[in-house]
């Protein structure tokens, strides 16, 4: 296939997503004015399987087991080429609403969709479209992966809106970890040395976390915050709790600071006489296999658009966790960020979720479903690409000979 005829199909996919404008701008600023928590994306959910419904797609609502899930097929019978996953974010923020953005993901992996849909029987294309709620906490992409998302998929692809254009964000591996102690309970005053204090026991632990943090990689962050600490002055307080956030670069070197925390954090209940449980959280996060191979053609298809993605190597500061960390271990993935807000606004703030749904918000929505729909179009003309693109993350993940 010649090079001018890729270009037709993307200039057709954008024409496509041009005729949408309104119906994708309005969607993104209708799940923006619906602020939804994890795992209450109703609205969101509803507005945007209507959508696909409405645009061919087989729909499947509520999937994976998860309520506000979906999944939504583009119906190509006879095609045989790539099946290239779209993914969409809508969960807010509390207190924040749409702080990070993420009516911009929904809505640009929708414009994707309708553009992409355009060509993809010309191109022997398949597409999927998942909804993945609770990327704030939650998980859902970890579980949806439990119950076969990915089955049958070649690439997953989404965009996430920033104040740059980077071709991936530094996703590093999340555990979250309760803690609670336990003592016996005592006049504070009148028997204190009949009683067992186990908001002594969480605030030596907590110390002693912080002692540690001096001798941890440079990339790991360990933050906690006390949820329970006693009732009144007068009891020693017999029952304390905290939670905990464990983050390291990988997977592996995750599992190996756990460990190291539960000790010091153990130590409190050693000092004090009392008893300490945890729970780790499932799922944990994952860190974000990045792919040089697709970052490239994203970063190719983004000049077309007249942007130029930087390579995250330039912003160190852009560090957190995301659950397509989870997606990007089992299928070769992009996760690059794209300027939807002036220079020096960060994510999950009041200034960002003004910017969600500004000119530059709704810039981001067009440009990002351009993007990624001329990047599925390439590797449905090429798919030689996907197969570079999973060589390339057999040997990230260290499963090649
Ligand atoms: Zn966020
Ligand atoms: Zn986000």
């Amino acid at each position: 296939m010649s090079a001018d005829t890729i270009d037709d199909h993307k200039a057709r996919s954008d024409a496509e997503i041009e005729a949408h404008r309104d119906e994708l701008l309005s969607l993104s600023h209708d799940i923006w004015n619906h602020p939804e928590l994890c795992y209450a994306e109703a609205h969101a959910h509803d507005v945007l399987t209507g959508a696909l419904d409405r645009h061919g797609f087989r729909v499947e609502r509520g999937a994976f087991g998860l309520e506000t899930a979906f999944a939504a097929e583009l119906e190509t019978p006879r095609a045989n080429g790539p099946r290239v996953a779209l993914i969409c974010e809508y969960d807010a923020l509390p207190g924040l609403g749409h702080a990070c953005g993420h009516n911009i993901i929904a809505s640009s992996g929708l414009g994707a969709a309708l553009g992409a849909a355009a060509v993809a029987s010309a191109l022997d294309g398949r597409l999927v479209v998942f909804g993945t709620p609770a990327e704030e906490g939650g998980g859902g992409k970890a579980l949806m992966i439990r119950e076969g998302m990915l089955d049958g998929v070649d690439v997953a692809m989404m965009v996430h809106p920033a104040d740059a254009d980077l071709d991936a964000f530094w996703a590093i591996a999340i555990h979250e970890l309760h803690v609670e102690y336990s003592g016996i309970a005592a006049h504070a005053a009148a028997a204190p040395h009949k009683g067992r204090n186990a908001l002594d026991a969480a605030v030596l632990g907590y110390m002693a976390v912080a002692a540690l943090r001096q001798h941890i990689a440079p990339h790991e962050r360990i933050h906690g915050v006390f949820t329970d600490g006693g009732d009144k002055p007068n009891i020693v307080p017999h029952h304390s709790a905290m939670q905990w956030y464990v983050r390291s670069g990988t997977r592996s070197t995750l599992a190996e600071l756990e460990p190291r925390v539960l000790a010091a954090l153990r130590s409190g209940a050693i000092a004090t006489g009392c008893e300490m449980s945890h729970r780790w959280i499932d799922p944990a996060y994952d860190d974000l296999v990045t792919n040089q191979h697709l970052d490239g053609l994203y970063a190719k298809n983004a000049a077309r658009v007249g942007r130029t993605v930087r390579s995250r190597d330039a912003a160190p500061e852009f560090l957190g966790s995301t659950d397509m960390g989870n997606v990007s271990q089992v299928v070769p993935s992009i996760h690059p960020m794209i300027a939807a807000a002036p220079s020096g606004t960060s994510i999950h703030t009041e200034a960002f979720a003004a910017a969600a749904v500004s000119d530059l918000g709704d810039l981001a929505v067009i440009d990002g479903a351009r993007t990624l729909a001329a990047t599925a179009i390439d590797l449905w003309a090429r798919p030689e690409l996907v197969a570079e693109a999973k060589t390339e993350l057999r040997r990230r993940l260290g499963h090649d000979s």
